[in-house]
């Protein structure tokens, strides 16, 4: 059966790694709507160059291009079985779009729930490989030497919208365009709230537990 994980919460609440993590132990495929957008940046896409100006000031992307990216990522082979979703969806109308293409029983949305200043602290120290993406954070996780990744050696990036005043740009974004989907969710009876600032092994032991104990 086919099995749908939504990872919402704030930006910085760990839906990437968790994500990663999740995707290993139930071999899906983890769909990133920010990766997706940033590698259509990257190419200069015609969505890319239109997506760029929104991510910069850390606006939510109109709705019909990530839409349209995002559906035509889960047509893919690879969804057949399910997939997880980090970043998707940000708004009401997003998803409710997603209902006309999953049906809701195959949903389980994980909220990871942490507070701002945690959230503006990790945020404004992490670094990414630009090579092979691996996540640092300069004091809790830093790389053996200064700014070189220690999988790949590649040089470590500080993502544009990671600046503190664009961290909270996102943030206000994120209450008050995409926190209503708690609620709508949880009239669904689909969300499960786990924390988003402990230990990766514990919030990764509570997903296992929630998905077990629901179907
Ligand atoms: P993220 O990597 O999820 O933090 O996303 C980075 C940026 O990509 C966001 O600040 C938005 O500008 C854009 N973005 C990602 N997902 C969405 C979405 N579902 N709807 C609108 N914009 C999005």
């Amino acid at each position: 059966m086919k099995k749908i994980f939504i990872l919402l919460g704030p930006p910085g609440a760990g839906k990437g790694t968790v994500g990663e993590r999740l995707g290993e132990i139930f071999n899906l495929p983890l769909i990133s709507t920010g990766d997706l957008l940033r590698e259509n940046v990257k190419n200069k896409t015609d969505l890319g160059i239109k997506a760029k100006e929104f991510m910069d000031k850390g606006q939510l992307v109109p709705d019909e291009i990530v839409v349209s990216i995002l559906l035509k990522r889960i047509k893919e082979k690879d969804c057949e079985y399910g997939f997880i979703l980090d970043g998707f969806p940000r708004n009401i109308n997003q998803a409710e779009i997603l209902e006309k293409f999953v049906t809701i029983d195959k949903m389980k949305v994980i909220y990871l729930k942490a507070d701002d200043e945690f959230l503006i602290n990790r945020l404004s120290n992490r670094r990414i490989c630009e090579r092979c993406g691996t996540i640092y954070h300069l004091i809790n996780l830093p790389p053996k030497v200064d700014g070189i990744c220690d999988k790949c050696g590649g040089k470590l990036i500080q993502r544009d919208d990671d600046k503190e005043e664009v961290i909270r740009e996102r943030l206000s974004i994120y209450h008050n365009l995409t926190s209503p989907l708690l609620d709508y969710y949880k009239r669904k009876k689909i969300l499960f709230t786990v924390r988003g600032d402990g230990k990766l092994e514990d919030t990764i032991g509570k997903i296992i537990e929630i998905d077990r104990n629901n179907g």
